[in-house]
């Protein structure tokens, strides 16, 4: 039988009913990984054996009579910036190639107690920089709906991993889109928690007032379920939010009515993919008939969340990739002095990306440009925040589309990275503000390229964006669906 392709919810199902063993379901995973990974390219590394012998563990409690956890036994993925005790994360960078965490991310942990087996640590933009997975030290990883096209990013590989079936579901992080943009072009079910939802602890930081651990999965109900097991708050995380964590599968029920749904006439902008606007505004209608209330609305200060993005977490990624010297951190790359050694390592050891970062980053806060640049930035993030703030007091969620176009061609930016950040401009406000997001299917482009509707929260409210995805996804049939491969879906 076929596994590789069910929803996580319908795999813990047959597992607890002694239908299939974890230990089948992890082979069906590999065999299709060994399918279609040379093609795809969503994993840096797999850990076959150890996912075998968790595979076991669970078998061996089912047989016993025990009850098991959601994800016991289903194969997952986890990004590649989300430390694995013993096991190397590399955030895809040279300068981490040999990084093996001593410790556990909180994510990793609670996974562990919940008896999950783990397929392997996936592709990304170097440290999370990026929005196609271009950026990699290592390799490229293809969109598996049309492998000249990319998965999105910066988690791609996870995205890829979960659209092509060597994968149930995954681990992403979101700085400024990276879980709902890849989600939105591999056609799967991407969310970023409100900030501070899920602990950051073990996450390699990217930009950290930004940075948020989330689920990739198959379906809505996939993620209700995973958040249930990452959410909460953690010593560990001093950002972590303190706020007691609901049972989020009781969102997952089919009514919008007298749902308030805010429509941003900022995000309908000039430039956005015919194709990706007609699919959004039927989505839209769809709800409304479903017995939603959609009301127009004005987040004013949209068009400058990308500048703002753009200083801020560039600022935030300087000071943290400092540590990589070649002392603390780092692949060392000698040198006939201690300056020249850490200049080396992290010439040679940064991509271009990480570097222009770097630089765009430490110029910010340099003294003669931190009022023009940083604390501006800072000022104009409140006044987005603000924006929010307002619609929410006449809405209960936002929806628009996660990325203004679907997956393009392999290449097709890489050399224009500005074009690359405006891409991102349904995605980082969202970061911005802190606030919940989901990307879920919501329809195929001319060209037969997934697109993803955006449904966006007020701050820890998860429940009702579950609620508005789950009821949108029960009436249409564009999720949970894996890509075809070019017939190796056998
Ligand atoms: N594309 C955005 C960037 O390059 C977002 C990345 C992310 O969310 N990690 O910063």
């Amino acid at each position: 039988m076929k596994l590789y392709d069910k929803p996580a919810h319908v795999l813990h199902e047959m597992l607890a009913k002694k239908e299939i063993s974890s230990v089948e379901l992890t082979n069906d995973v590999f065999s299709r990984l060994d399918d279609v990974e040379g093609d795809v390219g969503a994993y840096l590394l797999t850990t076959r054996e150890d996912a075998m012998k968790n595979a076991e563990a669970v078998d061996k409690k089912v047989a016993a009579g025990e009850e098991i956890p959601f994800l016991a036994g289903i194969p997952g993925a986890i990004k590649d910036n989300i430390c694995t005790n013993g096991v190397k994360t590399t955030c895809a960078s040279k300068i981490l190639e040999n990084f093996v965490p001593p410790y556990d991310a909180t994510v990793m942990t609670k996974l562990k107690k919940n008896n999950t087996v783990v397929v392997g640590k996936t592709n990304l933009d170097e440290f999370a920089m990026g929005g196609s997975t271009e950026n990699s030290a290592y390799h490229v990883t293809h969109n598996p709906w049309n492998t000249d096209c990319v998965p999105g990013g910066s988690s791609g590989g996870s995205a890829a991993a979960v659209a092509s079936g060597s994968a149930i579901w995954a681990l992403g992080s979101d700085t400024g889109g990276s879980i709902r943009q890849p989600a939105s072009f591999c056609g799967v079910v991407g969310m970023k928690p409100t900030y501070g939802r899920v602990s950051r602890y073990g996450l390699v930081a990217y930009a950290s007032s930004l940075d948020q651990i989330g689920p990739i999965a198959r379906d809505v109900t996939d993620c209700a379920n995973i958040l249930n097991v990452i959410a909460g708050h953690d010593d560990m995380d001093s950002t972590s939010s303190a706020a007691a964590v609901p049972d989020y599968t009781k969102s997952l029920v089919e009514n919008v009515k007298g749902l308030k749904i805010g429509l941003p006439k900022e995000y309908f902008i000039d430039g956005i993919d015919e194709d990706v606007e007609k699919a959004i505004r039927t989505a839209i209608d769809d709800l409304k008939n479903m017995g939603a209330e959609v009301v127009d609305i004005s987040l004013p200060h949209t068009p400058y969340a990308i500048s703002t993005y753009y200083l801020i977490a560039p600022a935030e990624a300087a000071t943290n990739l400092e540590r990589y010297d070649g002392v603390s951190y780092g692949e060392r790359v000698s040198g006939i002095d201690v300056v020249e050694m850490m200049k080396n390592t992290r010439t040679q050891k940064f991509g271009t990306e990480v570097k222009r970062r770097i630089m765009i980053g430490n110029y910010a806060l340099s003294a003669g440009y931190y009022d023009a640049y940083y604390l501006k930035a800072l000022k104009v993030r409140t006044l987005i925040q603000k924006d929010y703030t307002e619609a929410f007091k006449t809405v209960d969620v936002i929806a628009c589309p996660t990325a203004p176009t679907p997956a393009y061609k392999i290449g097709a930016m890489i050399n224009d990275p500005l074009k690359m950040y405006l891409q991102d401009i349904c995605t980082v406000p969202i970061n911005l503000a802190g606030l919940p997001g989901i990307s879920l299917p919501c329809g195929f482009s001319e060209k037969g390229m997934p697109i993803g509707l955006q449904i966006i929260g007020k701050p820890l409210d998860e429940e009702t964006v579950i609620r508005a995805a789950f009821s949108y996804e029960s009436t249409h049939s564009f999720a949970g669906k894996i890509a075809n491969m070019g017939g190796k879906d056998a």
